[in-house]
Formats: C-alpha cells, sequence, structure tokens
C-alpha cells in the first residue's frame, strides 16, 4: 500500500517511497509513504496560505461546527486508525484506542471554550475607545513524533484550525501512516488546503521550518531537534511552540500508602513502553520505605506480559525503532557495566518472535546516585530508577535539580502534605495520587513544561493563545 501527501485535499505521489516496518514483526512491511522534499512542503504551504485567505473569515461557530463533525466521523473510523498506527509505532492496539477517544474528547473541550477565548475585549473612557481582536496567524507548521501521533496531532490542529489558521503537518517517518488515515478523514471536512501533510524527516522538516509563509511552528518532539527548529526559525522570525522532552519525578510520602501507590507509579513508568513524555522517569523514596517498595515495584513489573501491540493479551509493546532499541539496550549495558543494581523483568510472550520485533525487558534500577546518567537522562523507555531520601528538602532538591520539568507527582495519604510539597516542585504540572490529568484537569490544565520541557503550552483555554495575534483597535474621541 502507498500512502501519499494529502495537499488541497488530494493525494499527491512522490518520486520515492519508503518502506514501514512493523516494529513488533521485523520481516512484515506495512506499506510504503511517499517521502516529500522541499519542492513539496512549498505547494503544501502555498496552498494552505491561499486557502487561509478564506478560513479566516469564516464564522467561529462554523469552524467549531465543522470541527465536531469530524471528530464524529473519527470515532467512528477508530478501531481502523488505530490498527493501522499500532502496526506502525507498536504501542498496544487499546492504548491507541484510548488515544482516540481522548483526542475527540479534547476537541469537544476546546469546542467548549472557544467561544469565550475567541471574545473580543471592548473598553472605553471619555477619552477613547478600544477593541481588542484575536486574529489567527496564518500558515502553521505543525511536527509530531511517533509515540502518541493521533492525539498529539488532533491537539495541535484543534486549536490552530479553530482560530482560523491553515496547517501542514509533518508526522515522524515512524508514524505516518496512522496519521494519514486520521487527517484525511478530517481534511473532507474543511475547504481544500485547510490541512496537508507532507511526509519526511530533517529535510522536510528544514523545508517547513524556514518557509517564509509559515508564520509558527509547533513542535513536538525531542530538545535537540528543538533546536535545529528554533534555529531554522530565527531567520524569519517566527514563534515556536515546543512541547519537549520531560525527565519526570514521583515523590513518595512516607504517610503514602504503598498498596495504592504502587501499581500507579509502576503503570506511569510503563504505559508505552516506557515512551511518553510525561512517564514517570525517576522515584524518590523514604529511605525506610526503599526496600519495600522496589520489591513491590519489582513484582508488579515481572508480571507484564511482553508481546506484539497487537494480541489482545500483551500488557507491553515493543519500542517503536531500531533508534530507540539501540539507544535503550545501550543505556541498559552501560549500566550493567557500571556495577549498577538493576533487575530484570516481564515475561516473553512468544519467545519465537522476540528476535524479530523490538522487545526490551523493563529494567528496575536501585542504589544509584541520584547524579547517575539513568536518573537525569530522559530514558524514554522501560527503565526506572528509584532513589531514596532522607528528608523532604533533599527530595525536592533532587527533583528540581534537572534542566527538564514537564510532570511530576507527589503521592501521600494527606492531600494538604501532598500540596505543600506540589507546591515547591519546578514543572509544568504537578499531579497528585496519580501521574496524569482526571478529566477536570485534562480540559483546563495548560499542558506543558517549562525550563528546557518546552515552550508555551497545549490544550486548556491557554492554548488558543499560541496560535492567534492580537489587534488593537483604538479610536481618539
Ligand atoms: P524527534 O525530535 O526525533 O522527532 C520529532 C519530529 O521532528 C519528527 O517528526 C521528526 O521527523 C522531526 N524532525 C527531525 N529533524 C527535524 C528537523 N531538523 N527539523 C524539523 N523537524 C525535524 O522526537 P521523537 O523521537 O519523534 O519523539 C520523542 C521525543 O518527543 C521525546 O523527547 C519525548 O519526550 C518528546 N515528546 C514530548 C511530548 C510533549 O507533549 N511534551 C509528547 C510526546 C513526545
Amino acid at each position: 500500500m502507498n500512502v501519499n501527501l494529502l495537499i488541497n485535499n488530494e493525494d499527491v505521489a512522490t518520486e520515492q517511497y519508503t518502506e514501514a516496518k512493523d516494529p513488533g514483526r521485523l520481516d512484515e512491511t506495512i506499506g510504503y509513504i511517499a517521502k516529500g522534499n522541499a519542492s513539496h512542503v512549498d505547494h503544501a504551504v502555498q496552498a494552505a496560505h491561499s486557502a487561509f485567505l478564506s478560513w479566516r473569515q469564516v464564522q467561529l461557530e462554523d469552524r467549531i461546527s465543522l470541527l465536531l463533525k469530524s471528530a464524529k466521523e473519527i470515532e467512528k473510523e477508530a478501531a481502523s486508525i488505530a490498527y493501522i498506527t499500532s502496526k506502525e509505532n507498536g504501542i498496544l492496539l487499546k492504548r491507541t484506542i484510548d488515544e482516540i477517544y481522548l483526542s475527540v474528547k479534547d476537541m469537544k473541550n476546546l469546542a467548549d471554550l472557544a467561544t469565550a477565548a475567541f471574545e473580543p475585549r471592548v473598553m472605553e473612557d471619555s477619552s477613547g475607545w478600544v477593541r481588542i481582536n484575536k486574529k489567527p496567524m496564518g500558515v502553521i507548521a505543525c511536527i509530531v513524533p511517533w509515540n502518541a501521533p493521533l492525539v498529539l496531532t488532533l491537539q495541535k490542529i484543534a486549536p490552530i484550525i479553530m482560530a482560523g489558521n491553515t496547517v501542514v503537518v509533518k508526522p515522524s517517518p515512524s508514524a505516518s501512516m496512522g496519521v494519514k488515515r486520521l487527517l484525511q478523514i478530517m481534511a473532507g471536512f474543511f475547504p481544500p488546503g485547510v490541512i496537508n501533510i507532507v511526509f519526511g524527516d530533517a529535510e522536510v522538516g528544514n523545508a517547513l521550518t524556514s518557509h517564509p509563509l509559515v508564520r509558527k511552528i509547533s513542535f513536538t518532539g525531542g530538545g535537540p531537534t528543538a533546536v535545529s527548529v528554533m534555529k531554522a526559525a530565527a531567520d524569519t522570525l517566527k514563534g515556536v511552540h515546543f512541547e519537549l522532552g520531560g525527565n519526570d519525578p514521583a515523590i513518595i510520602l512516607d504517610d503514602a500508602n504503598l498498596d495504592e501507590v504502587t501499581p500507579k507509579i509502576v503503570e506511569g513508568a510503563f504505559r508505552r513502553t516506557g515512551q511518553f513524555c510525561f512517564a514517570i522517569k525517576r522515584v524518590y523514596v523514604p529511605m525506610h520505605m526503599y526496600d519495600e517498595f522496589y520489591d513491590r515495584v519489582c513484582k508488579l513489573t515481572d508480571s507484564y506480559q511482553i508481546g506484539h501491540q497487537l494480541n489482545e493479551d500483551a500488557t507491553m509493546g515493543p519500542v517503536n525503532s531500531h533508534l530507540q532499541y539501540s539507544r535503550i539496550k545501550a543505556l541498559i549495558d552501560n549500566l550493567d557495566k557500571s556495577g549498577a543494581h538493576m533487575t530484570t523483568l516481564g515475561q516473553r510472550m512468544e519467545p519465537d518472535n522476540w528476535d524479530n520485533g523490538y522487545y526490551i525487558h523493563p529494567v528496575v534500577v536501585r542504589d544509584v546516585s541520584p547524579s547517575a546518567d539513568i536518573v537525569v537522562c530522559e530514558q524514554f523507555g522501560p527503565v526506572l530508577p528509584i532513589i531514596p531520601y532522607r528528608s523532604e528538602r533533599e527530595v525536592i532538591q533532587y527533583a528540581n535539580d534537572s534542566e527538564l520539568g514537564l510532570g511530576s507527582s507527589v503521592w501521600s495519604e494527606d492531600f494538604e502534605h501532598a500540596l505543600r510539597l506540589a507546591d515547591e516542585i519546578e514543572a509544568g504540572m504537578t499531579f497528585i495520587n496519580g501521574h496524569g490529568q482526571t478529566p477536570l484537569g485534562s480540559k483546563y490544565i495548560p499542558f506543558g513544561g517549562i525550563k528546557q520541557s518546552g515552550i508555551g503550552r497545549e490544550k486548556s483555554i491557554e492554548v488558543f493563545d499560541e496560535f492567534i495575534e492580537y489587534h488593537g483597535i483604538n479610536y481618539h474621541k
């Protein structure tokens, strides 16, 4: 199956195609993805720019209504979109189905918030009259990663087009097919040129981030790539919106109930085989609870059934790509060589298929220094270091001693106690007794990080600020 670019609601073939493999069955080709270049990027940006000139005139209610209609169709097609996405990125099918429903819920939340967000402000006194309009920016480039490609794409597109902008999306080479299916369904609801897709890697990314008609770049991915994006954007002084990596600490307080906390910590670390930005990447435990907690984590982690992402009984899938596999393997090998205490866990579901996919056993690490590489890096895989602490002052220092600041969590039976610590953490988001948002948090918390974890926010009413320009009009009486 050839998967083409999408420009002006038309399939566009290219000269070259890249083979997409199933990361859980390396001998299986899933399809061939069109390889774009700078001229395809120009074509897509010009299409988006032309569409912008009329799309920005469409009333907000009509933009919202089209978006909600497309959301309904996405729900209807959830099974087929999820299937191809999971085949391609290796994330368990049930997770990808959840991802689609979460995306649709997010779209509905934003539709609820949009009318208030775009209301112009009008003021008057004896000297003058002022109106502050919120206007769309133009063409926005969306660059997305592979690990949760559907929700991360929709989190951008929904507020962007609601605000009256148009988009050119560049998915990751290792998660392009599902995003194409999703956006093709969606694009059919909008005028041609509102939603466009170009596939490729750095060359296409660079053509997009340096194109003079692109007004802003909304990028989700790794910090080093974000540096290249920022440099490419500099020549035409574009704005950047970055959702980057994290090194989320989970702090267990001495009054936490380990029966309740441990399964949630394990899930918060190893969901998606540890490949999500706000996964728990380091756990801090009071010294006197350390051994017990470590044993409990190992016991639960050992029950993971590691298998193919479409296998309904699998609870942990493969990692996404050869790059991910070799990077995580090297991290584990280096740990082993360093003499760190680590426990390798989990059950192989199909031992005969083990080497035919990027399968990795989850690893839990103990007795590591708080400044060890495994603690300070973003592992982005199934490796979890557990670190003891002696006082709350000390653990706050550990938690904040990072250039990253995406999520974080505090675990305690006493809400006030947890809240005191939560207030001291340097992060974009701190969760208490969970590691992720509740439905209320998902609607109202601006999602994103501080320091080198990002610039700007997604979700919530605040996301609209990323994709509008202010236009002030002042009448002199
Ligand atoms: P990546 O940075 O390698 O790639 C991200 C995207 O950038 C891909 O589409 C890639 O093709 C593109 N790209 C590569 N070079 C480029 C260039 N020079 N110019 C423009 N685009 C270019 O990241 P990844 O491996 O796909 O994703 C993993 C990273 O993403 C992790 O660090 C993770 O924490 C982060 N992430 C963050 C969030 C968040 O919301 N904060 C969510 C998911 C993932």
